[in-house]
């Protein structure tokens, strides 16, 4: 990633070069359906493979003994060189303009992305698994860092119009088959219900869309799995499970 400004000679004293630690597996294999924030979905799982220049039991040494970790990454699924100063956040229905530092857009200046997660360890292949993600799979990863408790949370700290997490907003009800698909996935894919419950519960669609009639069958790509979905009143139903 590079970002350039004020350039002095052949290198700006403003840009930096990185490069990544390690890319993440997840199962989210778009961008649609992802929640807006890590904590928001415990109960999706990553694993980040690190690059092969980092010895994971050296650079891990230690991390066991912290719950929770800091992630830097980038954006790579969005077109680069592309963000705005002022954006309209979802939560805000997505009339609202507020400023692009008021706000966790993906389209930023530099396209780093910071999450909170759950450390679960160093696996049988040296892979730092992690839970609690909100990131695409691939994700090049930047950095990790533990959560310090005593620094890293504020008391009584205002957020502005992200003061409140977001209502769960839908009931989840799953079609004969899609119940039968689940059940027959369920060794294999332990959490995949609670994954898709997690999603729909949130209304993944564009915010215009919750306040207009719509019949459309939307389509989530979750692990190797596209599931179709159809709006009903408050439900959001489940039709299909099928392989990708
Ligand atoms: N917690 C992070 C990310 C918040 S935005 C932060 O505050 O920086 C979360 C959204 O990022 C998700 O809804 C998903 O659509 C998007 N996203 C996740 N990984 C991405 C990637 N690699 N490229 C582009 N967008 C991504």
């Amino acid at each position: 990633m590079t970002y350039s400004n004020n350039n002095v000679g052949e290198k700006s004293i403003n840009t930096f070069e990185f490069r990544s630690i390690g890319v993440i597996s997840t199962p989210f294999k778009q961008k649609f359906g992802i929640p807006r924030q890590s904590q928001a979905i415990s109960v999706a799982t990553g694993t980040i493979q690190f690059s092969p220049d980092i010895n994971p039991t050296n650079a891990c040494r230690g991390l066991d003994a912290f719950s929770h970790l800091w992630i830097s990454f980038i954006f790579h699924g969005n077109r680069q060189g592309i963000w705005k100063d002022t954006v309209r956040p979802p939560r805000l229905g997505g009339n609202e303009k507020v400023g692009v530092f008021a706000t966790r857009s993906t389209f930023r200046p530099n396209p780093i992305g910071l999450s909170v997660v759950k450390n679960g360890g160093l696996n049988e292949h040296n892979n730092l698994v992690v839970e609690g993600i909100d990131l695409l799979d691939q994700t090049p990863i930047i950095d990790i860092k533990p959560y310090v408790h005593y620094a890293d949370s504020v008391n009584h700290a205002i957020s502005g119009f992200a003061e409140f997490a977001p209502k769960q907003k839908m009931h989840v009800e799953y079609s004969k088959l899609a119940s039968l698909q689940l059940n027959t996935l369920a060794s294999a894919y332990p959490e995949l219900q609670a994954l898709l419950n997690n999603i729909l519960e949130q209304d993944p669609r564009p915010a215009y869309k919750s306040a207009t009639k719509d019949d459309k069958i939307y389509s989530v790509l979750l692990h190797n799995f596209d599931i179709k979905w159809q709006v009903r009143d408050t439900i959001n139903y489940v039709l299909d499970i099928e392989i990708h």
